[in-house]
């Protein structure tokens, strides 16, 4: 049985925040319950479904996570259902991971105990900066205190994973407000933190508050410099960084966000949601209304050797255990590199890479510069396929 990860999307929030550019809504009340009914039609289609092989006769289901949106807006009682529903999709691990993401403005004890019967044990709060005037920048609803009750009624109600998302490089923002948000993060003594950079997408309110100069971002220096006191900071809070954004404490790292940078197999549900099975990747469309209306499965691309290769070393790399080179060589017939490879030793003297113990990964430096490795890493997979 292949392990399996699945992803619901629930693409309602209370107010749509001044960054955001994912399929998330504010308002359409009016809608929340037909979407919930198409999402559980979808549910069971995929119980039935043998595209691929019967799901439930293949996979088994190590990961689930219930992301948005704003998941922790709607009733607990359509998320409790929606998850019952999937246990048909596949079985359950034991010991799944089922995350729910939660804006600390939306949060109840009441909703909180119902995710935990439902089976839920991780919840990531979206809580991005611990700084009340940064937070209303942003549009977000909740202030940071409502971050900490949200913190202690999750644990009040039983759940100890938790995960804290936090974003710098935010406008205005400057490194002692950072480094308190940091400080803040850390005192609440949650297993997982991740910490992303802001990213001004276009056509986003913030954008254009940016674009018009109105409002001015700390400028990239600022902003890996921020990136270091988060690494350092965190790494002595005993947070270690597993992957570019991401910090754990040990054995505390999110199965579900390893499958995405491992490739392993995963099935998104719900409108935007993205899937990938056996090597094959499909989507469901962004807009809600094409959702509602019952359009599936858009996009189904049956990957090539080469786009496995290019999402390998891309995806693989973000994780600081990197690429695994014996499992390469299974999987491609072939070694990464040449022995004695030019790039490789001019990459790791120049402190970008090093190879050790099997695996060939990124070091701080080479994280901070990632995407420009990752070229030089396909330019040799490139001369391996010639
Ligand atoms: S809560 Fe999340 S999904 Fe909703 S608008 Fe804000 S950033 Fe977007």
């Amino acid at each position: 049985m292949k392990p399996l990860a699945l992803y619901l999307h629930v693409p309602f929030c209370a107010r749509k925040c001044a960054y955001c550019d994912f399929a998330s809504w504010p308002g359409r009340e009016g809608e929340w319950w037909r979407y919930f009914d198409a999402l559980v039609t979808e549910i069971r289609l995929w119980s039935e479904n043998t595209d691929f092989g019967l799901l439930k006769a293949r996979f088994r289901v190590r990961s689930a996570f219930i992301g948005g949106g704003t998941p922790t807006l709607v009733p607990a009682e359509w998320i409790a259902e929606a998850l019952r529903m999937c246990r048909q999709i596949a079985p359950f691990d034991a010991d799944a991971e089922i995350t729910i993401e939660g804006n600390p403005g939306t949060l109840t004890p009441g909703k909180l105990r119902a995710y935990r019967r439902a089976g839920v044990n991780r919840l990531s709060l979206g809580a991005q900066s611990f700084d009340d005037d940064l937070l209303h920048t942003l549009g977000r609803i909740h202030t940071a205190a409502q971050t900490v009750e949200a913190v202690r009624m999750a644990r009040d109600a039983g759940f100890s994973n938790i995960n804290l998302d936090l974003m710098y490089g935010l406008p205005g923002q400057t490194m002692a407000q950072w480094l308190d948000t940091l400080n803040r993060a850390v005192a609440l003594n949650v297993p997982h933190i991740s910490a992303y950079s802001l990213i001004l997408e276009p056509g986003t309110p913030l954008a254009a508050r940016v674009a018009s100069g109105e409002i001015s971002v700390p400028d990239d220096e600022a902003v890996i410099a921020m990136q270091r006191v988060a690494v350092e900071l965190l790494s002595k809070s005993d947070y270690g960084r597993y992957e570019i954004s991401n910090y754990a404490k040990p054995k505390s790292e999110s199965r579900h966000n390893l499958t995405y940078w491992y490739r392993g197999d995963y099935l998104g549900l719900g409108c935007a949601a993205h899937s990938m099975l056996d090597q094959s990747r499909f989507s469901n469309p962004d807009a809600l209304d094409a959702y509602l209306a019952g359009e599936r499965m858009t996009d189904v691309q049956r990957l090539k050797q080469w786009d496995i290769i290019e999402e390998t070393v891309m995806l693989n790399t973000r994780a600081t255990r990197g690429i695994d080179l014996a499992a390469w060589e299974r999987q491609f017939a072939r070694p990464f590199a040449p022995q004695d490879d030019k790039t490789l030793k001019r990459l790791a003297g120049a402190g970008y890479i090093e190879i050790s113990d099997g695996r060939l990964y990124l070091t701080g430096r080479g994280l901070e510069v990632q995407n420009a490795v990752v070229l030089e890493l396909l330019e040799i997979q490139e001369a391996m396929e010639r």
